[in-house]
Protein backbone atom coordinates (compact mmCIF):
# COMPACT_ATOMS: atom_id res chain seq x y z
CA UNK A 1 0.00 0.00 0.00
CA UNK A 2 1.58 3.28 -0.92
CA UNK A 3 -0.14 6.95 0.80
CA UNK A 4 -0.54 9.86 -0.87
CA UNK A 5 -2.61 11.70 1.59
CA UNK A 6 -0.37 13.21 4.41
CA UNK A 7 -2.40 16.44 3.96
CA UNK A 8 -5.25 14.48 5.30
CA UNK A 9 -3.29 13.11 8.29
CA UNK A 10 -0.23 11.31 8.95
CA UNK A 11 1.53 7.85 10.53
CA UNK A 12 2.01 9.53 14.31
CA UNK A 13 5.83 9.89 14.90
CA UNK A 14 7.77 7.83 16.75
CA UNK A 15 8.53 10.83 19.60
CA UNK A 16 4.56 11.64 19.48
CA UNK A 17 4.14 8.09 20.54
CA UNK A 18 6.41 7.52 23.60
CA UNK A 19 5.67 11.43 24.95
CA UNK A 20 1.92 10.10 24.41
CA UNK A 21 2.37 7.20 26.15
CA UNK A 22 4.69 8.68 28.88
CA UNK A 23 1.88 11.03 30.02
CA UNK A 24 -0.84 8.89 29.45
CA UNK A 25 -1.25 8.17 33.60
CA UNK A 26 -1.35 12.13 34.28
CA UNK A 27 -4.35 13.02 36.36
CA UNK A 28 -6.21 16.35 36.20
CA UNK A 29 -3.98 19.45 35.79
CA UNK A 30 -6.26 21.56 37.44
CA UNK A 31 -5.66 19.71 40.85
CA UNK A 32 -3.97 21.12 43.93
CA UNK A 33 -2.62 18.12 45.10
CA UNK A 34 0.39 16.16 44.02
CA UNK A 35 -0.76 14.08 40.77
CA UNK A 36 -2.64 17.44 39.45
CA UNK A 37 0.42 19.58 40.42
CA UNK A 38 2.75 16.71 38.29
CA UNK A 39 -0.29 16.26 35.92
CA UNK A 40 -0.10 20.17 35.44
CA UNK A 41 3.90 21.11 35.43
CA UNK A 42 3.84 18.27 32.31
CA UNK A 43 1.13 20.36 30.35
CA UNK A 44 3.01 23.43 31.06
CA UNK A 45 6.65 21.84 29.39
CA UNK A 46 4.46 20.84 26.26
CA UNK A 47 3.04 24.21 25.84
CA UNK A 48 6.32 26.05 26.52
CA UNK A 49 7.57 23.71 24.08
CA UNK A 50 5.15 24.85 21.76
CA UNK A 51 5.76 28.62 22.53
CA UNK A 52 9.37 28.30 21.89
CA UNK A 53 8.82 26.73 18.67
CA UNK A 54 6.18 28.97 17.44
CA UNK A 55 7.35 32.02 18.48
CA UNK A 56 5.12 33.36 21.23
CA UNK A 57 4.48 33.45 24.84
CA UNK A 58 3.52 30.45 26.70
CA UNK A 59 0.11 32.26 27.80
CA UNK A 60 -1.03 32.69 24.31
CA UNK A 61 -0.91 28.72 23.64
CA UNK A 62 -4.77 27.60 24.01
CA UNK A 63 -4.75 23.61 23.45
CA UNK A 64 -8.13 22.55 21.68
CA UNK A 65 -9.59 19.20 20.35
CA UNK A 66 -8.78 19.41 17.01
CA UNK A 67 -7.81 22.25 13.70
CA UNK A 68 -11.30 22.79 13.48
CA UNK A 69 -12.22 23.50 17.26
CA UNK A 70 -9.02 26.39 17.08
CA UNK A 71 -10.55 28.08 13.66
CA UNK A 72 -14.47 27.88 15.27
CA UNK A 73 -13.37 29.94 18.61
CA UNK A 74 -10.89 32.29 17.22
CA UNK A 75 -13.22 33.59 14.35
CA UNK A 76 -16.70 33.43 15.90
CA UNK A 77 -15.01 34.50 19.31
CA UNK A 78 -12.96 37.36 17.07
CA UNK A 79 -16.32 38.78 15.61
CA UNK A 80 -18.43 38.64 18.82
CA UNK A 81 -15.39 40.04 21.01
CA UNK A 82 -14.75 42.96 18.00
CA UNK A 83 -14.42 46.50 19.65
CA UNK A 84 -13.65 47.66 15.85
CA UNK A 85 -16.52 50.11 15.57
CA UNK A 86 -15.94 50.83 11.91
CA UNK A 87 -15.79 47.45 10.95
CA UNK A 88 -18.67 46.51 12.79
CA UNK A 89 -20.00 43.32 11.30
CA UNK A 90 -17.61 43.04 8.71
CA UNK A 91 -15.93 39.82 8.04
CA UNK A 92 -13.21 39.29 5.22
CA UNK A 93 -12.38 36.11 4.09
CA UNK A 94 -11.27 34.43 1.15
CA UNK A 95 -13.03 31.55 -0.96
CA UNK A 96 -10.60 28.72 -0.61
CA UNK A 97 -10.71 28.25 2.73
CA UNK A 98 -11.78 25.07 4.19
CA UNK A 99 -14.93 24.18 5.58
CA UNK A 100 -14.12 24.48 9.15
CA UNK A 101 -13.60 28.49 8.04
CA UNK A 102 -16.15 28.58 5.27
CA UNK A 103 -18.71 27.45 7.19
CA UNK A 104 -17.89 29.26 10.74
CA UNK A 105 -18.17 32.46 8.51
CA UNK A 106 -21.40 31.54 6.87
CA UNK A 107 -23.07 30.70 10.24
CA UNK A 108 -21.88 34.33 11.40
CA UNK A 109 -23.43 35.45 8.34
CA UNK A 110 -26.88 33.46 8.12
CA UNK A 111 -27.46 34.17 12.05
CA UNK A 112 -25.25 37.39 12.91
CA UNK A 113 -26.04 39.31 10.11
CA UNK A 114 -22.13 39.73 9.26
CA UNK A 115 -21.33 40.82 5.71
CA UNK A 116 -18.39 39.34 4.50
CA UNK A 117 -16.09 40.30 1.74
CA UNK A 118 -14.39 37.49 0.03
CA UNK A 119 -10.41 38.63 -1.18
CA UNK A 120 -10.30 37.02 -4.97
CA UNK A 121 -7.75 34.20 -5.62
CA UNK A 122 -6.19 33.71 -9.51
CA UNK A 123 -6.08 30.67 -11.38
CA UNK A 124 -3.09 29.78 -9.85
CA UNK A 125 -4.75 29.38 -6.31
CA UNK A 126 -3.20 32.42 -4.83
CA UNK A 127 -4.96 35.62 -3.12
CA UNK A 128 -4.75 37.92 -6.19
CA UNK A 129 -5.94 41.26 -4.46
CA UNK A 130 -5.72 42.39 -0.53
CA UNK A 131 -8.19 45.96 -1.33
CA UNK A 132 -10.65 44.13 0.88
CA UNK A 133 -9.09 45.13 3.81
CA UNK A 134 -7.99 49.00 3.58
CA UNK A 135 -11.43 48.84 5.11
CA UNK A 136 -12.01 48.22 8.20
CA UNK A 137 -13.96 44.88 9.89
CA UNK A 138 -14.70 43.03 12.70
CA UNK A 139 -12.48 40.10 11.60
CA UNK A 140 -10.23 39.12 8.43
CA UNK A 141 -9.14 35.64 8.42
CA UNK A 142 -7.37 33.56 5.63
CA UNK A 143 -5.57 29.79 5.64
CA UNK A 144 -1.70 29.91 5.29
CA UNK A 145 -1.99 27.49 2.43
CA UNK A 146 -4.59 25.57 1.15
CA UNK A 147 -5.22 22.16 1.56
CA UNK A 148 -5.99 21.27 -1.63
CA UNK A 149 -3.55 22.39 -3.73
CA UNK A 150 -0.75 23.46 -1.37
CA UNK A 151 -0.84 27.30 -2.60
CA UNK A 152 1.09 29.41 -0.22
CA UNK A 153 -1.32 32.44 0.88
CA UNK A 154 0.27 36.23 1.60
CA UNK A 155 -0.36 36.13 5.03
CA UNK A 156 2.57 38.69 6.03
CA UNK A 157 0.77 41.07 3.78
CA UNK A 158 -2.73 40.22 4.86
CA UNK A 159 -2.30 40.52 8.10
CA UNK A 160 0.05 44.12 7.62
CA UNK A 161 -2.72 45.70 5.50
CA UNK A 162 -5.32 44.37 8.07
CA UNK A 163 -3.77 45.94 10.93
CA UNK A 164 -3.53 49.32 8.89
CA UNK A 165 -7.22 49.08 9.34
CA UNK A 166 -7.31 48.10 12.84
CA UNK A 167 -8.53 44.72 11.59
CA UNK A 168 -8.06 41.36 14.05
CA UNK A 169 -6.56 38.70 11.71
CA UNK A 170 -6.99 34.65 12.08
CA UNK A 171 -4.79 32.62 10.05
CA UNK A 172 -5.28 28.99 9.67
CA UNK A 173 -1.84 27.52 9.39
CA UNK A 174 -2.96 23.79 9.74
CA UNK A 175 -1.37 22.67 6.24
CA UNK A 176 1.88 25.04 7.74
CA UNK A 177 3.01 24.50 11.22
CA UNK A 178 5.71 21.95 11.38
CA UNK A 179 5.99 22.36 7.23
CA UNK A 180 7.52 25.54 7.40
CA UNK A 181 9.17 27.75 10.31
CA UNK A 182 6.21 30.55 11.99
CA UNK A 183 7.08 33.61 14.42
CA UNK A 184 3.10 34.37 15.56
CA UNK A 185 4.84 37.49 17.23
CA UNK A 186 6.66 38.43 13.91
CA UNK A 187 3.52 37.29 12.08
CA UNK A 188 1.03 40.03 13.96
CA UNK A 189 -1.87 37.97 13.95
CA UNK A 190 -4.16 37.83 16.79
CA UNK A 191 -4.74 34.63 16.04
CA UNK A 192 -3.45 31.27 14.33
CA UNK A 193 -5.09 27.51 14.37
CA UNK A 194 -3.00 24.31 13.99
CA UNK A 195 -3.40 20.84 14.34
CA UNK A 196 -1.23 18.02 15.51
CA UNK A 197 -1.98 15.05 13.37
CA UNK A 198 -0.87 17.10 10.36
CA UNK A 199 2.62 17.42 11.48
CA UNK A 200 2.61 13.33 13.16
CA UNK A 201 1.09 14.30 16.45
CA UNK A 202 -1.83 12.69 17.83
CA UNK A 203 -5.51 12.88 16.30
CA UNK A 204 -7.36 15.02 18.36
CA UNK A 205 -5.62 18.16 19.34
CA UNK A 206 -5.34 21.22 18.21
CA UNK A 207 -3.33 24.24 19.18
CA UNK A 208 -5.03 28.17 19.20
CA UNK A 209 -2.35 30.40 19.39
CA UNK A 210 -4.04 33.61 20.49
CA UNK A 211 -2.80 37.36 21.50
CA UNK A 212 -3.67 38.95 24.91
CA UNK A 213 -5.75 41.29 23.17
CA UNK A 214 -7.71 40.98 21.45
CA UNK A 215 -8.47 38.16 22.89
CA UNK A 216 -11.57 35.73 21.28
CA UNK A 217 -14.75 35.65 23.07
CA UNK A 218 -15.30 32.06 24.49
CA UNK A 219 -18.06 29.80 22.57
CA UNK A 220 -17.73 27.02 25.33
CA UNK A 221 -18.68 28.33 29.23
CA UNK A 222 -16.81 25.92 31.81
CA UNK A 223 -14.31 25.43 34.29
CA UNK A 224 -11.91 28.53 33.00
CA UNK A 225 -8.92 26.31 31.75
CA UNK A 226 -6.76 27.43 28.59
CA UNK A 227 -7.62 30.99 29.97
CA UNK A 228 -11.11 30.77 29.40
CA UNK A 229 -10.95 30.50 25.54
CA UNK A 230 -10.98 26.66 25.93
CA UNK A 231 -12.60 25.50 28.74
CA UNK A 232 -12.02 21.71 29.75
CA UNK A 233 -10.41 18.94 31.30
CA UNK A 234 -6.81 19.30 29.85
CA UNK A 235 -5.65 16.45 27.72
CA UNK A 236 -2.48 16.37 29.19
CA UNK A 237 -1.46 13.13 26.96
CA UNK A 238 -2.52 15.12 23.82
CA UNK A 239 -0.96 18.12 24.32
CA UNK A 240 2.37 16.02 25.18
CA UNK A 241 2.29 14.41 21.77
CA UNK A 242 1.59 17.62 20.32
CA UNK A 243 4.93 18.99 21.43
CA UNK A 244 6.79 16.27 21.11
CA UNK A 245 5.68 16.20 17.25
CA UNK A 246 6.38 19.64 16.56
CA UNK A 247 10.05 19.77 18.28
CA UNK A 248 10.55 16.81 15.48
CA UNK A 249 9.08 18.23 12.46
CA UNK A 250 10.77 21.48 13.09
CA UNK A 251 14.11 19.86 13.98
CA UNK A 252 13.85 17.69 10.50
CA UNK A 253 11.89 20.39 8.63
CA UNK A 254 15.09 21.21 6.05
CA UNK A 255 15.77 17.40 5.54
CA UNK A 256 12.67 16.33 5.66
CA UNK A 257 11.46 19.20 3.01
CA UNK A 258 13.99 18.75 0.48
CA UNK A 259 13.10 14.25 0.23
CA UNK A 260 9.62 15.22 0.08
CA UNK A 261 9.97 18.13 -2.43
CA UNK A 262 12.42 15.94 -4.57
CA UNK A 263 9.86 12.92 -4.56
CA UNK A 264 6.63 15.48 -5.58
CA UNK A 265 8.66 17.05 -7.79
CA UNK A 266 9.73 13.61 -9.77
CA UNK A 267 5.97 12.57 -9.70
CA UNK A 268 4.88 15.52 -11.31
CA UNK A 269 7.09 15.26 -13.89
CA UNK A 270 6.25 11.38 -14.47
CA UNK A 271 2.78 12.44 -14.52
CA UNK A 272 2.68 15.32 -16.95
CA UNK A 273 5.41 13.00 -19.22
CA UNK A 274 3.20 9.17 -19.25
CA UNK A 275 -0.37 10.91 -18.92
CA UNK A 276 -1.84 13.03 -22.07
CA UNK A 277 -3.84 16.05 -21.09
CA UNK A 278 -2.48 16.66 -17.81
CA UNK A 279 -3.03 19.98 -15.55
CA UNK A 280 -1.22 20.65 -13.09
CA UNK A 281 -2.96 22.84 -10.42
CA UNK A 282 -0.27 23.11 -7.98
CA UNK A 283 1.74 26.46 -8.28
CA UNK A 284 4.94 28.27 -6.67
CA UNK A 285 4.94 29.40 -3.88
CA UNK A 286 3.37 26.01 -2.68
CA UNK A 287 3.88 23.49 0.30
CA UNK A 288 6.37 20.74 -0.93
CA UNK A 289 4.27 18.01 -0.19
CA UNK A 290 1.60 18.67 -2.46
CA UNK A 291 0.77 17.94 -6.27
CA UNK A 292 -2.82 18.64 -7.25
CA UNK A 293 -3.22 17.75 -10.93
CA UNK A 294 -6.69 17.12 -12.96
CA UNK A 295 -7.48 14.97 -15.99
CA UNK A 296 -10.19 16.36 -18.10
CA UNK A 297 -12.13 13.51 -18.94
CA UNK A 298 -12.46 11.58 -15.65
CA UNK A 299 -13.86 12.36 -11.98
CA UNK A 300 -12.17 11.89 -9.03
CA UNK A 301 -13.70 9.77 -7.04
CA UNK A 302 -13.54 7.12 -9.32
CA UNK A 303 -10.04 7.81 -10.19
CA UNK A 304 -9.81 7.55 -5.95
CA UNK A 305 -11.26 3.57 -6.26
CA UNK A 306 -9.31 2.39 -9.11
CA UNK A 307 -5.93 3.79 -7.64
CA UNK A 308 -7.38 2.19 -3.92
CA UNK A 309 -7.65 -1.32 -5.78
CA UNK A 310 -4.21 -1.06 -7.10
CA UNK A 311 -2.91 -0.40 -3.46
CA UNK A 312 -2.61 3.80 -3.77
CA UNK A 313 -4.70 5.43 -1.46
CA UNK A 314 -5.22 9.73 -2.97
CA UNK A 315 -7.96 11.62 -2.10
CA UNK A 316 -8.93 14.78 -4.08
CA UNK A 317 -8.53 17.05 -0.89
CA UNK A 318 -11.90 18.31 -0.16
CA UNK A 319 -13.20 16.32 2.39
CA UNK A 320 -16.95 17.84 2.11
CA UNK A 321 -17.08 16.89 -1.32
CA UNK A 322 -16.36 13.62 -0.27
CA UNK A 323 -18.51 11.05 -1.98
CA UNK A 324 -20.24 13.65 -4.58
CA UNK A 325 -19.38 13.99 -7.58
CA UNK A 326 -18.99 17.57 -8.66
CA UNK A 327 -15.75 19.72 -7.92
CA UNK A 328 -14.48 21.86 -4.94
CA UNK A 329 -15.12 25.20 -3.68
CA UNK A 330 -11.89 26.04 -4.17
CA UNK A 331 -11.30 25.05 -8.39
CA UNK A 332 -13.93 26.62 -9.04
CA UNK A 333 -12.86 29.86 -7.11
CA UNK A 334 -9.62 29.29 -9.52
CA UNK A 335 -11.64 29.41 -12.16
CA UNK A 336 -11.35 25.94 -13.45
CA UNK A 337 -13.68 24.39 -15.95
CA UNK A 338 -15.70 21.85 -14.70
CA UNK A 339 -14.37 19.51 -16.85
CA UNK A 340 -10.80 19.64 -15.13
CA UNK A 341 -11.99 20.45 -11.84
CA UNK A 342 -14.17 16.79 -11.43
CA UNK A 343 -11.41 14.79 -12.70
CA UNK A 344 -9.21 16.05 -9.95
CA UNK A 345 -7.16 14.59 -7.68
CA UNK A 346 -4.56 15.65 -4.65
CA UNK A 347 -1.67 13.92 -4.13
CA UNK A 348 0.17 14.73 -0.60
CA UNK A 349 3.45 13.20 -0.17
CA UNK A 350 5.26 12.61 3.61
CA UNK A 351 8.33 12.25 5.61
CA UNK A 352 8.04 8.06 4.73
CA UNK A 353 6.54 8.35 1.24
CA UNK A 354 9.62 6.47 -0.65
CA UNK A 355 11.13 6.08 -4.44
CA UNK A 356 8.80 3.26 -4.31
CA UNK A 357 6.09 4.66 -3.86
CA UNK A 358 6.22 7.02 -6.75
CA UNK A 359 7.46 4.33 -8.64
CA UNK A 360 3.92 1.98 -8.04
CA UNK A 361 1.67 5.17 -8.18
CA UNK A 362 3.47 6.43 -11.67
CA UNK A 363 3.00 2.37 -12.77
CA UNK A 364 -0.88 2.10 -12.65
CA UNK A 365 -1.43 5.65 -13.36
CA UNK A 366 -1.79 5.81 -16.84
CA UNK A 367 -3.79 2.56 -17.30
CA UNK A 368 -5.89 4.26 -14.50
CA UNK A 369 -6.57 7.40 -16.31
CA UNK A 370 -6.94 5.35 -19.40
CA UNK A 371 -9.67 3.35 -18.38
CA UNK A 372 -11.36 6.14 -16.14
CA UNK A 373 -11.51 8.02 -19.61
CA UNK A 374 -12.88 5.59 -21.47
CA UNK A 375 -16.04 4.67 -19.55
N1 LIG B 1 -7.95 23.89 8.14
C1 LIG B 1 -7.28 23.31 7.13
C2 LIG B 1 -6.61 24.15 6.12
C3 LIG B 1 -7.23 21.91 7.06
O1 LIG B 1 -6.56 21.32 6.06
C4 LIG B 1 -7.90 21.13 8.04
C5 LIG B 1 -7.92 19.65 7.95
O2 LIG B 1 -7.86 19.09 6.88
C6 LIG B 1 -8.56 21.80 9.09
C7 LIG B 1 -8.57 23.17 9.10
C8 LIG B 1 -9.25 21.02 10.18
O3 LIG B 1 -8.32 20.42 11.05
P1 LIG B 1 -8.75 19.18 11.98
O4 LIG B 1 -8.75 17.98 11.13
O5 LIG B 1 -7.69 19.10 13.04
O6 LIG B 1 -10.07 19.52 12.56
Amino acid sequence: MSYFDYAATQPMRQSAIDAWVAASGMLNAGAQYTSGRKSRSVLDDARETVAELLGCEPIEVVFTASGTEADNIAIQGLFHASTNEAGAGRIISSPIEHSAVRDTVARLEEQHGATVDFMPVGRDGHISDLTALDTPAAVATSMWANNETGAIQPVEDIVARAAAAGTPVHVDAVQVVGKLPINFHELGAATLAASAHKFGGPRGIGLLLAKRTPAPRPLMLGGGQERGIRPGTNDVAGASGLAAALKESLEQLEKESNHIRSLRDALRDGIVNTVDDVVVNTTEPSLDSHLHVSFPGTDGDSLILLLDQRGIEAATGSACHAGVNRMSHVLEAMGVSDDQGRGSLRFTLGRLTTKEDVKQLLAVLPEVITLARSV
